[in-house]
């Protein structure tokens, strides 16, 4: 069962020398634009502090126009490790109705952006969603790595990470990592899981074990698990969007029950997601579950191989990244249903990272005992859904602080 690699602090400096560690071929990868240089070095920064000064992997920063010689300047000051600039061609950065149908690309943001979900009336943002759900690996300075870690402008990282985590993954057969998971909103996917229905009809794809974590197939609720079991029976009259969320629960448990406090979410859901429509092949639907792909350390070919490469040719063809605002996490998190077992994913428990209003901290956050206990009686009085809704306002309390090695502070 998936754990932490390590628990507590480790000593880098002879892990590094042991013969058994070998460093990876792999490397940040970052699009951005020049003006967000600010939000970028805050980013390099804290990942340099609390990782890479002492791994040193190389970045590669991408963007659609080229990057300003003073932006080259001011990363090269701040990285320890090798970096590559470079653009994407408009080819993986349009969208092909751009080009072939520009009238019709805008009506259709502008009508989204008048229904007024989060980012609907942004061209850029939906060329952004399409780029990280199947460009972005393609990318030469990419491709030419095994392993990728994706970072934004404006992320933190509150531990030490005193190991390197593609070894790790390489070494314990993981493919795909994250730390946060939640639930899309709606509106901006409402045909994504019919249309990776038809996908999966028309190639006749059967899904791996992963996928039950997204779809809400009725199958799933005959789970084994006894005391899941109880609590899937108690959930699915009330709602059953509920019970789902006691299999996503079980899965981001740990062996130690404690494990599971160390989502932080800083957001409070306003609503539950609206209700979805009967898929009208299977009975199944989108839980909206996802991993959040803000924060992915995965294998390049985790995407680009020719499963994977076939679902967003399909997807890309039936223009949801434009006709909706499909975002590339709840695609990648599909199509990782389709490839992957439960077995292959690695959740990164153990570090802490925030990016805008979303966080993740490790069980021993200074407040965890709180949060459990609300989160605990909450559950029984059946308000379940807010489990994670917490605040971390000092940040988080990381197991893994190492003042002999670094000051972390
Ligand atoms: P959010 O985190 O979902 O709010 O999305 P962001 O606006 O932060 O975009 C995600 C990433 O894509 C960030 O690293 C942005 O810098 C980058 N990005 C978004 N739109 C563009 C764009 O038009 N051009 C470039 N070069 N990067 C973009
Ligand atoms: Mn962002």
């Amino acid at each position: 069962r998936d754990k932490p690699f390590y628990e507590g602090c480790v000593d880098t400096l002879s892990y590094l020398k042991d013969p058994s560690y070998k460093k990876m071929n792999a490397t940040f990868v970052m699009l951005t634009k020049n003006d967000e240089i600010d939000g970028v070095l805050h980013s390099v920064n804290s990942l340099e502090s609390h990782f890479n000064q002492w791994f040193h992997y190389p970045y590669v920063f991408l963007n659609d126009v080229p990057f300003s010689e003073e932006f080259k300047k001011e990363i090269k000051n701040a990285v320890s490790g090798d970096v590559h600039f470079d653009i994407v061609d408009k080819y993986m950065w349009q969208i092909p109705e751009e080009r072939t149908d520009p009238e019709a690309f805008k009506n259709a943001i502008d009508t989204q952006g008048d229904r007024g979900f989060l980012y609907g009336g942004s061209a850029s943002y939906h060329r952004m969603c399409r780029f990280y759900s199947g460009s972005f690996y393609k990318h030469p300075l990419v491709r030419r790595h095994e392993w990728y870690w994706r970072i934004e402008p404006e992320i933190d990282f509150y531990c030490d990470i005193t190991y390197d985590p593609f070894f790790e993954m390489a070494k314990h057969n993981k493919k795909y990592g994250f730390n946060i998971m939640i639930e899309e909103i709606y509106a901006t996917v409402p045909n994504l899981f019919r249309y990776t229905m038809a996908f999966i009809k028309k190639y006749r794809i059967k899904p791996k074990t992963l996928w039950k974590l997204f779809s809400m197939n009725h199958n799933i609720l005959k789970t084994s698990n006894q005391e899941l079991q109880s609590w899937v029976n108690f959930y699915r009259d009330v709602e059953p969007k509920l019970a789902e969320k006691i299999v996503i629960e079980d899965f981001l448990r740990g062996e130690n029950p404690e494990d599971s406090v160390g989502l932080g979410f800083l957001i409070r859901r306003s609503k539950a997601a609206t209700p979805i429509v009967e898929d009208q092949f299977d009975n199944e639907e989108y839980n909206l579950y996802h991993f959040w792909s803000n924060f992915e350390i995965a294998r390049v070919d985790t995407f680009d191989n020719p499963i994977y490469n076939a679902y967003f040719e399909y997807l890309d063809r039936v223009g949801g990244f434009w006709r909706e605002r499909w975002g590339d996490a709840p695609v990648h998190s599909l199509g990782l249903g389709l490839m992957l077992d439960v077995e292959d994913i690695h959740y990164f428990r153990d570090i802490g990272y925030q990016h805008s209003i979303m966080a993740h901290c490790p069980k021993n956050a200074p407040n965890k005992q709180l949060v459990y206990k609300e989160a605990d009686s909450r559950r029984k009085r059946g308000f379940f859904k807010n489990r994670y809704d917490s605040t971390f306002e000092n940040g988080c309390g990381c197991r893994c602080k190492c003042p002999r090695q670094r000051d972390t502070e």
